[in-house]
């Protein structure tokens, strides 16, 4: 079953045409893997499915709902509804500073749930068990390393029980040393059948994880496949020439 369906997807800022006619799904449990030049539309494409940015044409099916159909919008309730089964994990973190880890990961259940705070500790306990952090619940982002606030990120967003998870580059703003434990977070998610959708360079977590590789250029999905098919036997010279220099 398709969890995502994005279907002749358009984006423009201004004059300028960020996607061009996007067709692919994601399917529960799967790994997606998008590689891609920088400026080539991978975050617009990941903003989109969460409605940080509205399309201007084609198609967004997200759990079987439109999120966008033919380039419109339904309701605010609506919109609010199908972008609740999706969560987002950004390269910056975007914790709230001024709250404890704890808050950070309590806050949006809490209202948009209504969750007892007993279920709530609860969960968050799980959660923070579950990417290391058992110790951090009371700590201030501002005190911890960027794996740990990004493996916070990452339990936050699994907080609201998403029916898939989409990162943007999760590890890129991160001092290489500590890439390794955020990576690992997302390999036993994965093991766990959550589905994902991972914008990333680093190609030896695609290799290693992702059941499919899109690679993305100047707004298109150029090729798609396996990571043997793409990283072994890349087909376009796009993506040849991009693996070349990146891998
Ligand atoms: P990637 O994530 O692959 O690096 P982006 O999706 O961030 O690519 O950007 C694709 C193109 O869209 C770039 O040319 C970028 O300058 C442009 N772009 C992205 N966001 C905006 C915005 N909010 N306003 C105007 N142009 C934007
Ligand atoms: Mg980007």
């Amino acid at each position: 079953m398709a969890i995502i369906k994005i279907d002749g997807l358009k984006k423009s800022f201004g004059q300028n045409e960020v996607l061009k006619n996007i067709t692919f799904s994601v399917e529960k449990n799967e790994v997606v893997a998008v590689i891609g030049p920088s400026g080539s539309g991978k975050s617009t494409m990941l903003r989109s499915l969460v409605h940080l940015e509205e399309i201007n044409g084609g198609s967004i099916k997200i759990g079987g709902a439109y999120l966008a159909e033919n380039g419109k919008y339904p309701k605010a309730k609506e919109i609010q509804k199908i972008t609740a089964k999706t969560g987002m994990v950004f390269q910056h973190f975007n914790l709230f500073p001024h709250f404890s880890v704890r808050e950070n990961l309590e806050m949006a259940p809490k209202l948009v749930k209504k969750m007892a705070k007993a279920d709530l500790h609860r969960m968050s306990d799980d959660y923070l068990l579950k990417v290391g952090l058992s110790d951090k619940a009371d700590a201030m982002p501002g005190s911890l390393s960027g794996g740990q606030k990004q493996r916070v990120a990452i339990a936050r967003a699994l907080m609201m029980r998403p029916e898939v998870l989409l990162f943007d580059e999760p590890t890129s703003a991160l001092d290489p040393e500590l890439t390794g434990e955020v990576l690992n977070v997302m390999k036993d998610l994965a093991k766990d059948d959550m589905t994902m959708i991972v914008v990333t360079h680093e190609m030896g977590f695609a290799k290693e994880v992702a059941d499919r590789v899109v690679f993305m250029d100047g707004g298109e999905i150029v090729e798609q496949g396996t990571p043997a098919q793409i990283f072994d036997n890349p087909q376009h010279p796009r993506t040849q020439a991009f693996l070349s220099k990146n891998y």
